[in-house]
């Protein structure tokens, strides 16, 4: 069964967690960068999401671990609690079949829990460290966790870390380790502010860039739902009793609006999980054991829920509202046709949302247009695009944003762009807040 993954010189152990795991064979990523990795390299892996990054770093950092140095010699950084959980998780999946006698040992740092107590159990520093680059910057400036003994370093969705402003931290924890550094560095887009980070780390990194055949999941539908005279609350309700999905997860934009949204479907007899920035991390942490427990059959999240966090069984996403920063259409579907299921996406729209949705086809995406007739879900024609001529501007406008910002090597007017730049930095970093 596991034939495939023996071609790489992986250790015996490796390969029985890889057994237990049911993977068959390796995707692209794990192809390409596998080997790679397992000889030190280091490498800046870029592929859509879904597509088994995580297994890709894991399984050399893991194989390459001396457990008889009872040292830090991996530091794995993710940009949020939840998904440093996760691939600490992982992590587990995989260590608990290493030898009795030579145990690896890992342990997750993330903010929000007791800082003094994994001080405290610092006596001993694991071999694995996971976590978030605020917490585990602390745990060194206190002298506690020792990274100068590292060989390798994980930044995942290093996009996201940038935008939460959380590379400086990765930048100081880096700093800390040894001159012959392994970087790992995964991110759905290379933005060009994370370039100076990779050059000040990185030589001659090896690039994986998987292009997706298409820029979601082939086995994603992607749906729109007109809102017309009923309530939009009434309307998301009547759909996701409708779908009857094994698991749906439900956008919004703020962390207000998932309240409005969880607390209505609660009010209309559901059984609603939340997940977003404003709960407390026993909370959140509660919430996703809950969600993984399937306790729930609809969830509503903000974007925090969106990026890296791999919820199993995810049947449907919908959005309730479309995300301001359209990109992020693509990471919510993506919670749904992981590895090798498929899923629906449906959106919920106004014709406000027009120029938005023409944005997201130009991405390459088809919308089909259904609708609730006589409590039936039906297919109905395409939108009416005509009817929003004026919309229709706007949507140039956003394209030509787009093509402005790509073209970075344009000189002329590169202190206006900067300034449009930093604007376009301040607006995330204010909705991010919002999440
Ligand atoms: P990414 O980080 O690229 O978004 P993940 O690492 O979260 O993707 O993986 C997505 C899902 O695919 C996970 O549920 C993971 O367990 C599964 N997966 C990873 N590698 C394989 C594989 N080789 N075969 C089958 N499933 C896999
Ligand atoms: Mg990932």
């Amino acid at each position: 069964m596991t034939k495939n993954f023996e071609r790489f010189p992986l250790k015996p152990f490796i390969l029985n967690a890889i057994k237990e795991l049911r993977f068959q064979k390796p995707t692209e990523v794990q192809e390409r960068m596998i080997p790679a990795l397992l000889n030190g390299e280091s490498a800046i892996g870029q592929s859509q999401t879904g597509t088994g990054k995580t297994h890709a770093f894991l399984l050399p950092i893991i194989n390459n671990i001396d457990p008889t140095v009872q040292e830090v010699q991996a530091v794995i950084t993710a940009p949020t609690r939840e998904l440093a959980n996760q691939i600490y998780q992982e992590v587990l999946k995989i260590t608990k079949f290493s030898e009795e006698d030579q145990m690896i040992n890992a342990r997750c740092y993330v903010g929000g829990t007791d800082k003094q107590r994994m001080i405290d159990r610092l006596k001993q520093q694991p071999h694995i460290v996971v976590g978030t680059p605020g917490r585990i910057k602390d745990l060194m400036v206190e002298n506690a966790l020792l990274v100068h003994t590292a060989k390798t370093i994980v930044v995942d969705e290093a996009d996201l870390m940038l935008d939460m402003g959380f590379i400086e931290d990765v930048d100081k924890i880096a700093a800390a380790m040894p001159e012959k550094l392994q970087i790992l560095v995964f991110s759905a887009t290379i933005p060009e502010k994370l370039k100076p980070f990779l050059r000040k780390y990185m030589e001659n990194p090896k690039y994986t860039h998987v292009a997706p055949k298409q820029i979601t999941a082939e086995k994603i539908k992607h749906q729109i739902i007109p809102l017309k005279s009923k309530s939009k609350t009434k309307l998301l309700h009547d759909i996701l009793v409708k779908y009857n999905p094994f698991l749906a997860i439900v956008f919004t934009n703020t962390k207000k609006k998932a309240d409005e949204v969880a607390d209505s479907l609660l009010e209309q007899g559901l059984r609603v999980g939340r997940i977003h920035g404003d709960l407390n991390p026993r909370e959140r942490k509660k919430m996703m054991k809950q969600i993984n427990d399937l306790e729930f059959q609809y969830v509503v999240a903000t974007d925090l829920a969106a990026r890296g966090i791999d919820i199993e069984g995810v049947s449907h996403v919908v959005n309730f509202e479309l995300p301001t920063d359209l990109d992020f259409y693509v990471h919510r579907v993506g919670r749904t046709a992981r590895a090798d299921y498929s899923g629906i996406a449906v959106t919920i729209y106004e014709p406000s949302d027009e120029a938005a949705l023409s944005h997201i086809e130009n991405l390459g995406i088809q919308f089909t247009q259904v609708d609730l007739k006589a409590g039936e879900l039906v297919e109905i024609g395409p939108r009416n695009k005509r009817k929003n001529r004026k919309k229709q501007v706007n949507e140039v406008d956003i394209a030509a944003k787009t093509a402005v910002k790509k073209s970075t090597k344009v000189k002329p007017g590169y202190k206006k762009k900067h300034k449009y730049e930093v604007e376009q930095y301040k607006k995330r970093q204010r909705r991010l807040k919002k999440r």
